[in-house]
């Protein structure tokens, strides 16, 4: 029973309740008893006081103390005992044979009586259980002549107490009935959203990662129901990308092979084809045998870099000079399409450390695509500044841009805003998820501005880099 939160809560409340009642259930009681026993005490020595008044004035006459004792126990509902200057019985309201014979009294109280005081004790008897003693002097002409002595039941004392301490045990156990049902409900509602989550949890773990749990309230559950959905989402999104991924891969590489298996068949089979028409064909299988091996090799090369455990070649770069060698290698290919091809931005060195061919790549990637993308006669310009202390490169173009829809997919492996166009320059759609995913090893951010018609800007933010 204790392996649930919601018991083990419960029985803490209840252990505390109990422990908090027991405690002041027995305090209660404790000072209700000196009360009584005070307001007793008080009265017994009032009533004592009044006897031995009467008993002053009549203290050489046993008959009178005798029905004087007599009469006030009758009154005050005690027994009642007259004592001489020496302590002995003079009177007794009960006539026992045991104080026949002026036997001499020698408690506490009448002791201290005889020397003048009043006084009145609690004592525990064998037999008649509690009772109260009390005594008081009786005096005549400033002399202590006698004793009168009380003995009074506590019987209806102590019955009040016991009354009182049934009630007090009925209502404390009708208010733990009552903290057993409200913990209940209190930590039902506390560990009830912990049992959504775990539910959620197994079902996630199952491979369901639609499932989301009800966010109520803003306490640490709640929160941790939020971050769950957030987690939930993330893993989401990331199997949909995989399931994206697979399908695109899987039509990326079938597309050449559909290729090939149709440029194969006529050359295998039964019919004679002609030299020209074999070479023709072979050419194009040689084409896209080049495709697949482009594509493969991409593939790879991205998730190579998507392995986390990937770290970079550090070293210092001079991204000013890196980029005048791969503007100077790409430049027959812009000045093929009449493109004004031009490096902007500092003359001097910006040096960041980085992995060199790497960043080469960003650069080829940006620059190639600038020139694909933009029309006959276009400019593209490479500019490359230090920005604090790093650097800033911006690759721009005035090509036919991309549309606004477009541009948050671009970075997507694979997307191509025109697939076939794209295909017919050689595009894999990859280039520029290889480009973020380099940009991001390095710690930086790539963004892209552009207008359709009128050219694309891609800028990319490179912090200093790891000190070597
Ligand atoms: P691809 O191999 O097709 O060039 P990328 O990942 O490099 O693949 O680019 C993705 C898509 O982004 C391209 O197909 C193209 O539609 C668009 N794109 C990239 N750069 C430019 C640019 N400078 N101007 C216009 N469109 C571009």
């Amino acid at each position: 029973m204790f392996h649930s939160i919601s018991n083990k809560l419960a029985v803490t409340y209840l252990l505390v309740i109990i422990i908090a009642f027991g405690v002041v259930n027995l305090l209660a009681a404790q000072s209700l008893e000196n009360y009584l026993l005070g307001e007793r005490r008080v009265t017994l020595l009032t009533q004592a006081n009044i006897v031995s008044g009467g008993a002053a004035t009549i203290i050489d006459s046993p008959i009178n103390l005798e029905f004087l004792a007599r009469e006030s126990s009758k009154r005050f509902e005690v027994r009642v005992l007259i004592l001489d200057a020496g302590g002995h019985v003079l009177a007794d309201a009960f006539g026992s044979p045991e104080f026949q014979g002026k036997p001499k009294l020698t408690h506490p109280e009448v002791i201290r009586a005889l020397q003048g005081e009043s006084v009145a004790n609690r004592h525990l008897l064998p037999e008649e259980g509690p009772v109260m003693y009390a005594a008081t002097p009786i005096v005549l002409q400033k002399q202590v002549v006698g004793v009168v002595f009380f003995s009074a039941t506590l019987d209806d004392v102590y019955t009040t107490l016991r009354e009182i301490a049934l009630d007090q045990l009925v209502v404390s156990l009708l208010a733990l009935a009552l903290v057993v049902v409200i913990s209940l409900i209190l930590s039902r509602g506390l560990t009830q959203p912990i049992s959504n989550l775990r539910e959620a949890t197994r079902k996630m773990a199952a491979g369901n990662f639609g499932v989301r749990v009800q966010v109520e309230g803003r306490d640490e559950l709640a929160a941790l129901a939020q971050d769950f959905n957030s987690m939930a989402e993330s893993l989401d999104r990331l199997e949909e990308s995989r399931r994206r991924f697979i399908a695109n891969a899987s039509h990326e590489l079938k597309t050449p092979i559909s290729s090939i298996k149709a440029l194969i068949d006529p050359l295998v089979g039964e019919h004679r084809v002609d030299e020209a028409t074999r070479r023709d064909f072979l050419e194009d299988i040689q084409r896209q045998i080049d495709r697949l091996a482009d594509l493969t090799g991409e593939l790879l090369h991205l998730s190579e870099l998507e392995r986390p455990d990937r770290t970079l070649n550090y070293a210092p770069v001079d991204l000013a000079a890196l980029a005048d060698e791969i503007v100077g290698e790409l430049r027959p290919l812009a000045q093929g399409q009449e493109i004004n091809l031009v490096r902007t931005g500092s003359p001097e060195g910006v040096s960041i450390t980085g992995d060199r061919r790497r960043l080469s790549e960003v650069l080829t990637n940006l620059i190639d695509n600038a020139i694909k993308y933009t029309g006959v006669g276009g400019r593209v310009e490479v500019e490359v500044v230090p920005v604090g202390e790093g650097a800033r490169l911006r690759v721009s173009d005035n090509g036919q841009g991309i549309p606004a829809e477009a541009l948050p997919r671009i970075f997507e492996r694979f997307y191509r805003v025109d697939k076939a166009r794209s295909r017919a320059t050689g595009g894999t759609g990859l280039g520029l998820a290889i480009v973020q995913q380099i940009v991001k090893q390095h710690g930086g951010v790539i963004e892209v501005e552009s207008e359709p018609g009128r050219g694309t800007v891609f800028t990319v933010l490179l912090p200093k880099g790891i000190n070597l």
